[in-house]
């Protein structure tokens, strides 16, 4: 039963409720997994598809990564849209570990999707649409902050009242949405009904941080990578709430959305990659590094393609990797810059892949401090947090 909850993806029952969190329990139970993730292909130029899920919590870019396109410079790539925010995933005969998308379509937010910032999204609303708490317009239709194009010169705002773009509050409500059928976004992966799912390469985590997490990291094993993931945070920005730089902890991002306790759930992760006899590598990644000026450095959306590059090839061991205290990292030159040299020279990017062992040290004794508020954290998970003092030099 889910009671009194019915705002944003919690107002679809099938959504959150069911195929999370009592899809979550239901995993537990009969050893599959139930996870806030996105799950994506990306085709190379020889027609090779791998798959990659990743878990980031609400507003830190599932929907824009799952629907990415490729910079021009990566000619014969191409990027599939198998789900942008629920994984199903169960261990394959091939020993793999195998994800569907249990979604009909996307419940995405409109404030800021625009045909710049996410086309795929854009295309994918075009018809059989519903829009919530948007602004409607003279000719009926909708518009919203961040939507690329002109304000409508008067039109009725998600309050119900009438609204110009002189009202000084804005139209739209910041999470307004709409929700749409998968299977009209232009990206949508040949694969994304097969009851069977798709074999994932690499599990992604991330959130969004402006000092700490460097660009992209690989954990060193499934065990240090549950870890990475049950210690994911995201920094929240004064629009959320009022105080910058404010670190929330959101495991898996899962924390609003397990039906279980939370102790038992990373167990429950712990416990599959034992018996998943080919797992995925798991990555932690960071699109949101700033400057001292709180600009982001890494300009993100298609560019992070070049980093699902990276995690690809760390997957099919064809590149080397920097062992630091945190994770393996990717040496400077593994990332490719062609066409974005000028907008991140090789010493940005060094920047955005450096670790600060102090900042790492804070982190650490952060992590700490929210482990004491679990009553069933896995013994694995403290001795993964010891082993990091270790390395960190504590
Ligand atoms: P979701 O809730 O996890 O599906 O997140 P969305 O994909 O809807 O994105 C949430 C917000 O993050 C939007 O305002 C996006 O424009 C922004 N965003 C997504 N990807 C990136 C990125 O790579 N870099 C930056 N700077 N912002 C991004
Ligand atoms: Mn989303």
């Amino acid at each position: 039963w889910s009671y009194g909850s019915g705002y944003g993806g919690n107002a679809l029952l099938g959504k959150k409720c069911f195929s999370l969190r009592i899809a979550s329990y239901m995993g537990k139970q009969e050893g599959w997994m139930a996870e806030h993730m996105l799950i994506l292909g990306i085709e190379d130029p020889e027609g090779n598809v791998s798959y990659v899920a990743g878990a980031f919590p609400s507003a830190c870019g599932k929907t824009n990564l799952a629907m990415l396109i490729p910079p021009l410079s990566q000619k014969g790539y191409k990027v599939w849209t198998v789900g942008d925010d629920i994984a199903w995933m169960r261990i394959g005969e091939d020993g793999r570990l195998w994800a569907t998308n249990p979604e009909a379509g996307f419940f995405g937010v409109a404030p800021g999707t625009s045909m710049k910032s996410n086309p795929n999204a854009m295309l994918t609303t075009k018809k059989n649409t519903i829009f919530t708490n948007v602004v409607q317009t003279p000719d009926n239709t909708v518009w919203w902050e961040g939507m690329g194009v002109e304000p409508p010169s008067h039109g009725i705002d998600w309050t119900g009242k009438p609204w110009t773009p002189d009202s000084g509050v804005k139209g739209a409500h910041p999470n307004s949405r709409f929700t749409a059928p998968a299977s009209q976004c232009p990206s949508i992966s040949p694969e994304w009904e097969n009851p069977k799912g798709v074999p994932i390469s690499a599990i992604l985590f991330g959130g969004r941080r402006a000092k700490v997490a460097p660009l992209v990291y690989q954990s060193f094993d499934w065990e240090h990578g549950v870890f990475v993931g049950a210690t994911m945070a995201s920094e929240t920005t004064a629009a959320a709430t009022g105080a910058v730089g404010v670190v929330r902890r959101d495991p898996m991002a899962m924390l609003p959305f397990c039906g279980y306790n939370m102790g038992d759930y990373f167990a429950h992760w712990l416990e599959m990659g034992k018996k998943i006899p080919n797992p995925p590598k798991i990555f932690n990644v960071n699109w949101f590094r700033t400057d001292e000026n709180g600009k982001f450095i890494w300009p993100g959306f298609g560019e992070n393609f070049r980093v699902l590059k990276w995690i690809l090839a760390r997957c099919k061991g064809e590149v080397d990797a920097v062992e630091s205290p945190i994770g393996y990292l990717p040496k400077p030159e593994d990332i490719d810059l062609t066409g974005i040299e000028d907008e991140v020279s090789r010493d940005t990017l060094k920047d955005l892949l450096s670790v600060d062992k102090e900042s790492w040290k804070e982190e650490h004794k952060s992590i700490g401090e929210f482990f004491e508020k679990f009553d069933r954290l896995p013994k694995e998970i403290r001795d993964q947090h010891a082993a990091l003092a270790k390395r960190l030099g504590i």
